[in-house]
């Protein structure tokens, strides 16, 4: 038995959330990228989004690209965080494609693909208002994409892109989407011919999709997140939309061990200062209650909310760096000590088991991992 607390993947489920997001996606035209970088880039995901029918593997960091590479993908690999300057001369080595927004990287990266006698792709970014990564203007980024086409040899302008929701949480609406297509058509009439990519942005440009206004332009999505959460994604718990409820929310599962259980008051008794994470709490007093500890905490999966128990009427209260309060009193199973608890995931708390050393991995149905 592995060493508690455990993450569990179910890959089948993970591959069947993906082939959902691509069926969605090629009804409009869409290819789908899928995104690895949830899961600190496990090549054995990225193989199944692969054979998912994902026709690029995408990463913000090259390590895990890398380990996509060794691990047997076979499609094309796309750099989703603009690179660094320092990471070029790698980054042709590792990937075919990349997202791009500065002129001078352009340059080097010119440079980088000579030298190691490669051609790579890029993909121009445009900021269309959430202020992460891409260029600002129209102009300067048809100058740049026009710069590319004519005076780079080893850069192939392959298409332009966007990210929305991140940073700056603007949603992908359809005008968003009519800007971006106007972008690519600027730059295809300056280079004379047209782009291979438009990139519309991440799961959250799957709202255009399903209210079916996606401009016929945009024929990549960068796919990660709604594929790991399902309906515990922002697509339902931000932005209220349905669709996404027909995926599974138990690709990922943490498995916890109860520590202790017993009856005690739901206040703290005494004076108050902070907690363990040096904040002032508020305690709602709902008198004594019977409540599980479990032997995870803070440390392994982050925040609270980005942990749900998969046990009836329980309820997470209180954690410390490596303790978790489960209020149990309205639950009909009763716990015990030694036994398991388990919760679905959110977004950050599946980044962060992925990366806990105190949590061990188990793996079920992998196509080429171990089995479980
Ligand atoms: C992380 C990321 C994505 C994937 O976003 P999800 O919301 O997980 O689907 C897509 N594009 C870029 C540039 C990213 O950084």
């Amino acid at each position: 038995m592995k060493k508690r607390p455990t993450l569990i993947i179910d890959h089948e489920k993970l591959r069947s959330n993906m082939s959902t997001v691509i069926g969605w996606c090629r009804e409009s035209g869409i290819d789908v990228a899928g995104v690895i970088k949830v899961t600190t880039g496990m090549a054995s995901v990225a193989l199944d989004y692969e054979a998912s029918g994902a026709k690029w593997i995408a990463s913000s960091r090259l390590e895990q690209l890398a380990r996509a590479k060794a691990a047997g993908v076979k499609i094309p690999l796309l750099m989703i965080r603009v690179p660094m300057i320092s990471e070029l001369d790698e980054m042709v080595q590792v990937c075919d494609y990349s997202l791009q927004s500065s002129l001078d990287t352009l340059k080097a990266l010119e440079t980088a693909a000579l030298k190691n006698n490669r051609t790579h792709n890029v993909i121009l970014m445009a900021d269309l208002g959430d202020l992460r990564e891409g260029f600002f203007e129209k102009e300067e980024l048809v100058d740049v994409a026009k710069y590319v086409e004519d005076k780079l040899d080893c850069v192939h302008l392959a298409g332009i892109g966007t990210n929305l929701g991140c940073v700056g949480s603007v949603k992908p609406t359809e005008e968003k989407m009519l800007m971006l297509a106007d972008w690519a058509q600027a730059v295809e009439d300056a280079i004379g011919r047209p782009l291979e990519i438009v990139s519309g942005g991440a799961t959250s440009s799957l709202m255009p999709v399903f209210d079916k206004v996606m401009p016929p332009k945009v024929n990549m999505l960068r796919i990660g997140a709604v594929v790991y959460c399902g309906p515990l994604e922002d697509l339902r718990t931000c932005y209220g939309r349905e669709e996404a409820d027909v995926l599974s929310d138990e690709a990922l599962i943490f498995e916890t061990e109860v520590i202790e259980v017993n009856t005690k008051p739901t206040h703290p008794i005494g004076e108050l200062g902070v907690d363990a994470f040096g904040k002032k709490a508020t305690y709602i007093d709902r008198g004594r209650r019977k409540r599980a500890i479990l032997a995870a905490g803070r440390a392994d999966y982050g925040d609270i909310d980005d942990i749900v128990p998969m046990l009836e009427g329980a309820e997470v209260t209180m954690a410390s760096g490596d303790h978790t309060i489960l209020d149990i009193e309205d639950c009909k199973e009763q716990l015990r000590v030694g036994d398991i608890v388990r919760f679905k995931l959110k977004y950050s708390a599946i980044l962060r088991l992925t990366t806990s050393e105190n949590v061990s991995l188990v793996e079920k149905d992998a196509l080429n991992g171990p089995q479980a």
